[in-house]
This record gives C-alpha cells, sequence and structure tokens, in this order.
C-alpha cells in the first residue's frame, strides 16, 4: 500500500485509563475509497481507538494520520472541519428537536447561531444557512426520513436514529467517515438499506471505517477488516482470511 493511498492512519497508538492500557501499540491504515472493518470482542479497545482517529480521546502514546498531516493534537471539530467525521456506537440525536433541525445543527455556521450570523454574517451567513436547508432536504430523501423532517427525533426507531446520525456526519461532507456500530438495534430490513446507502457513498468516493458485530455486513462491505482484542491489533485480512485465522478465532472463543 503506497502512502498516497492512506487517507488515514495511526501509528503505534495507545492509551491508559487510570492503570488500565485500553488500547496498546495500534497500528491501523485505511485506505483511499475503502471500507475498512475493525472487529472483536467487547472490551478489545474498538470504539477506543475510533475515538483517538476522531479526536474525542488523546492517546498516551503514538501518533495519528490524516491526508498525510499528524493531527494527533487537533480537536475532533478540526478533524470535521478537515473532513474527517464520525458517529456514535450510542445514536446522539437531539430528541428535543426536529429532525430536519438535528442536521442543520451539524454545519458549521448553522442556523442555531443565526445572532451572530445575523449581527455580522448578512448576506453571507443566510446563503449558509439556505446551502445547508439544501442539504440536508437532500440527505433526508435519500435515506427515506424527509417525510420525517418535522417530526421530534425522539420519535424515530433505532434505526432511522441510526440513519439521522449518518447524515449528521454527511452534513460537513466528509472525505472519511468512522462509523461506530451502524447496525447496533437496527432491524434487518434497515441495515440493508444502511448498508447499501454506505456502498453508494464509498462509489461517490467516500472513505469508511466501520467497527461493527453484525459479521454479515462486515463481510459484506469490508474489506481490509482489523481484529482488535484486548487492547491490540491481532490481524488484518479479508474475511476470508480473518475468519480461517486461529488466534481470531480463540480470541472470540477463549477466555
Ligand atoms: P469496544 O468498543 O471494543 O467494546 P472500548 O474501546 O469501548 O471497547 O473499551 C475498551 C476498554 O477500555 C474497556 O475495558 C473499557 O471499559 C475501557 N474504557 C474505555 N473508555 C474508558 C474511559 N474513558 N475510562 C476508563 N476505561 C475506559
Ligand atoms: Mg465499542
Amino acid at each position: 500500500m503506497s502512502l498516497s493511498d492512506v487517507v488515514l492512519a495511526a501509528h503505534g497508538v495507545g492509551v491508559r485509563f487510570g492503570g488500565f492500557t485500553a488500547l496498546q501499540d495500534a497500528s491501523v491504515a485505511f485506505r483511499r475509497g475503502a471500507i475498512t472493518g475493525v472487529v472483536g470482542p467487547n472490551g478489545a479497545g474498538k470504539s477506543t481507538l475510533f475515538n483517538i482517529l476522531s479526536g474525542r480521546v488523546r492517546p498516551t502514546s503514538g501518533a495519528v494520520l490524516y491526508k498525510g498531516e499528524d493531527i494527533t493534537r487537533l480537536p475532533g471539530h478540526a478533524r470535521a472541519r478537515r473532513g474527517l467525521t464520525r458517529t456514535f456506537q450510542i445514536s446522539r440525536e437531539l430528541g428535543g428537536l426536529t429532525v430536519l433541525e438535528n442536521l442543520l445543527l451539524a454545519t458549521p455556521g448553522h442556523p442555531g447561531e443565526g445572532l451572530v450570523g445575523g449581527l455580522f454574517g448578512g448576506r453571507a451567513a443566510r446563503a449558509a444557512e439556505e446551502q445547508a436547508r439544501v442539504d440536508a432536504r437532500g440527505l433526508l430523501e435519500r435515506v427515506g426520513l424527509w417525510r420525517l423532517a418535522d417530526a421530534s427525533a425522539s420519535a424515530l426507531s433505532g434505526g432511522q436514529k441510526k440513519l439521522l446520525e449518518l447524515c449528521r456526519a454527511l452534513m460537513l461532507r466528509p472525505e472519511m467517515i468512522l462509523l461506530d456500530e451502524p447496525a447496533a438495534g437496527v432491524n434487518p430490513v434497515l441495515i440493508g438499506e444502511v448498508a447499501d446507502f454506505i456502498r453508494v457513498l464509498q462509489s461517490e468516493g467516500v472513505s469508511f471505517g466501520i467497527v461493527e458485530h453484525n459479521m454479515d455486513l462486515i463481510a459484506a462491505l469490508c474489506d481490509p477488516i482489523y481484529v482488535l482484542a484486548e487492547g491490540r491489533v491481532l490481524l488484518e485480512g479479508s474475511f476470508e482470511a480473518i475468519s480461517a485465522n486461529e488466534a481470531v478465532i480463540e480470541a472470540y472463543l477463549g477466555g
């Protein structure tokens, strides 16, 4: 893999919480245009790895590189502005707001900043808000949620909340998205729709990293796949390769 093929990488990252080592010397590379999987038993460090890559957790060792730039010390919002966004294992919709409002609040210079925009931005701020509304409608139509645009986000099903979360990440027009368990709590039909949408986005040039327990989804979408166990990267390979690997079988079945 040549360096320019890699959009996002962790080099030997580790983190300790108190005396507990959640992640140790982990190196992963996300290829441009690929959907890279991350699997492993509960507590393996998968969400922690995504937290480090997205800027929520500062590693105690190692470095994170995005498009060749060392972003280890860059806060999450600055990474998002550069095109690196994420979704969370537990959906973070704002239940008190409508579906549409949830998307508008995800953009920089969103209408929630309207006072500032009105005082200092004027026409430019209004144009940005108008663009955000167009983008939000387009995304909601694509995932079949436009008819629920004015519904409270808290009224959505688990799967619809996951789709809303993905749309919020997409409002920033990312180049790379990290999805933490996009299929968890989602009904099988909707999982299929989420998978289709991810594939379409991939064809449009978006790169993905996906943490997921649903092995059908991993097998259908991801190559390569990293296997984590007890805070370490065990190996990387195709679905066929990792599912035949003794160490992987041991990590899932052994104690
Ligand atoms: P996974 O997503 O693979 O299930 P996590 O990355 O969430 O695992 O967690 C890995 C380990 O680190 C777990 O034992 C978890 O309890 C611990 N951990 C994660 N975040 C924290 C934190 N902020 N403080 C203390 N321990 C944490
Ligand atoms: Mg997790």
